[in-house]
């Protein structure tokens, strides 16, 4: 019997207690915390409220509940797209950064780093796994840019988009995208109608 489908429930239901603990250490709800923990990851297509909302599943009400807790309690601000005059960037604060160093991500990477491989096996079958799965829940699968089919690695030149064709500095390629698409190498076929 293959026992990685219980292994997998029993990490996801340790990793929800871990959040809710983490998240009343601070007087925050779990989402707060997940929210946070997005957006430290997210790229600069990604970090904004319907992005949130698609991402974990939320109404936007609920998004907007939470962006405005994260930003009275100076853990988020708000930045307007220089190019897209109703767009607004969601950004964590030196506060919030400093918060987001004592959660249960970096206890996991931290967890993963101890393996004997430093993680990178478990790694590549989970997200083949993820990606199966995203592919079955129809939903934008968001998903880390270097990894994408659009992402162009640019040789001597830097790194870009080839879908917006804009240029991906800094630590963009390890961000997460709502724009990523799977490579044809990850593709799995349609489940049967
Ligand atoms: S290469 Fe893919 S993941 Fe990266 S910014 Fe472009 S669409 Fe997003």
């Amino acid at each position: 019997m293959n026992t990685l489908p219980l292994l997998l429930e029993r990490l996801s239901t340790l990793i929800n207690q871990t959040v809710r603990d983490d998240a009343a250490r601070h007087g925050l709800l779990p989402i707060h915390l997940l929210v946070l923990g997005y957006l430290g990851r997210a790229n600069r297509y990604s970090d904004l409220p319907i992005a949130i909302a698609e991402y974990f599943g939320l109404t936007r009400g609920t998004v907007s509940q939470t962006i405005a807790v994260l930003e009275r309690r100076g853990l988020l601000t708000k930045a307007a797209d220089a190019r897209h005059g109703r767009r607004v960037h969601l950004q964590l604060t030196p506060q919030a950064t400093q918060l987001m160093q004592d959660t249960w991500m970096q206890r996991l990477d931290e967890t993963l780093q101890t393996g004997p491989t430093g993680g990178s096996a478990a790694e590549q079958t989970l997200r083949g796994v993820l990606t199966q799965l995203q592919r079955l829940n129809q939903q934008r699968p968001f998903g880390v840019c270097q990894h994408c089919a659009h992402f162009q690695a640019g040789g001597t030149a830097s790194a870009h988009c080839g879908l917006t064709g804009e240029p991906l500095i800094d630590d963009q390629p390890e961000r997460i995208c709502r724009e990523w698409s799977a490579p044809v190498t990850m593709k799995t076929p349609a489940p049967a109608q």
